[in-house]
């Protein structure tokens, strides 16, 4: 079932929480909803489980306006950060409970529930595990559990808010990669709410980052994170370098170095920013020809990891990170305390905050 927004506005008291929001979410795929604490994740999240009504807009299911069906009608499995199992039922009841309280025309009889609740249990992997109580569980198994009886009720949409969040960094990586198989085998519309952009990045279709309240931009995982829509966007996605300065006619000054400013930039002197992330950044003995390039002196190196972390300050004493991989990094013999020449590979111009005016070098 596919899931559209159109216009919808969330204010609590005097604050507006969602401000004219718009999006799409296509049948059958997972959707990440990314954005800091308080961008209004939640409350999306809600108002498309019908468990909070938007003040104005628009959710329909399926092109069938559903902004005035209740939860209930909805059909919408919901997952939270915080699993809420029964505490006094076995992992099996808990699975099994959406399915007894339905009205008894609808209720399955007691052998499928029984049938259904194994099959759930063995698709989250905890088959073993249905008498324990939750309480002799783990975190993750907690969340399989969680998700196990969502899915119950054969729901048309899951909802899941932050479901790892609470969990410890290894556990979520394991549980991320799951959530995503799972997907992959089920086909169920799904929203996913998360602040990390790691855990967006790799397990969603498509990413949709909020920011206070606004859809900030959105696109698949490669699209927002090669090509970033706003300044927000690129720091928000990942470690990045950030050099200040302004346009001047053909020209781009940027403190330690000027390029030549894309086009379509304009003539008109305008303060700028460019966005740079490390590993687009490199380092060279030499000035190299042919690329906006400034000295700078090695502070620090971080050679444990997939790629080396260096860190270097320029003659302002601007801080600088450059990432490479390590098969250059011995090739070029970097030390602690040498000078080099930084140069630039690609990065990002924005003219203003939220606007972007050029490209990509
Ligand atoms: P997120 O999930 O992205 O952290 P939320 O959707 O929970 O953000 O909240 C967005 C903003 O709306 C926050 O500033 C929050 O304080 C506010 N908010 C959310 N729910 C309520 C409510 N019931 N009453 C008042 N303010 C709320
Ligand atoms: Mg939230």
């Amino acid at each position: 079932m596919s899931i559209e927004i159109q216009h919808v506005t969330k204010i609590f008291g005097d604050f507006a929480a969602l401000k004219d929001v718009s999006l799409t979410v296509p049948a059958g795929e997972l959707v990440a909803l990314l954005g800091p604490s308080g961008s209004g994740k939640t409350t999306l999240l809600r108002i498309i489980a019908g468990l909070e009504v938007p003040d104005q807009g628009t959710v329909l299911f399926d092109s069938q306006d559903a902004t005035a069906r209740s939860a209930r009608d909805r059909r919408v499995g919901f997952v939270f950060q915080h699993y809420a199992l029964f505490r006094h039922m076995t992992v099996f009841e808990n699975v099994a409970f959406g399915l007894r309280v339905k009205p008894r025309h609808e209720r399955p009889a007691a052998a499928e529930i029984a049938t259904r609740v194994r099959e759930l249990l063995t698709l989250v992997q905890l088959e073993r595990l249905a008498e324990r109580y939750p309480s002799q569980l783990s975190g993750g198994q907690r969340q399989r559990v969680a998700l196990a009886r969502a899915l119950a009720v054969q729901p048309k949409i899951l909802l899941l808010d932050e479901p790892f969040g609470a969990l410890d960094a290894k556990v979520r990586q394991e549980l991320r990669r799951w959530l995503r198989r799972l997907h992959d085998e089920i086909g169920i519309t799904s929203v996913f709410v998360t602040h990390d952009q790691d855990e967006a990045l790799e397990v969603a279709d498509r990413v949709v980052i909020l920011h206070e309240g606004c859809v900030e931009q959105e696109g698949s995982p490669e699209q927002v994170y090669e090509h970033p829509a706003t300044p927000f966007v690129y720091r928000f996605l990942g470690n990045v370098n950030l050099f200040h300065g302004r346009v001047e006619g053909s020209q781009v000054h940027l403190g330690e170095f000027s390029m030549e400013a894309p086009a379509g930039m304009g003539q008109a002197a305008t303060p700028a920013v460019a966005y740079a992330r490390p590993h687009l950044l490199d380092i060279d003995h030499q000035p190299p020809s042919g690329r906006p390039h400034f000295q700078a002196t090695i502070a620090h190196i971080n050679a444990a990891g997939a790629v080396v972390k260096i860190e270097l300050t320029t003659g302002s004493g601007a801080i600088v990170n450059v990432e490479m991989p390590h098969e250059r990094y011995r090739h070029l013999k970097l030390r602690k305390g040498i000078h080099v020449f930084v140069s630039v590979k690609d990065m990002k111009l924005f003219t203003q905050a939220h606007s972007t005016l050029g490209g990509g070098i």
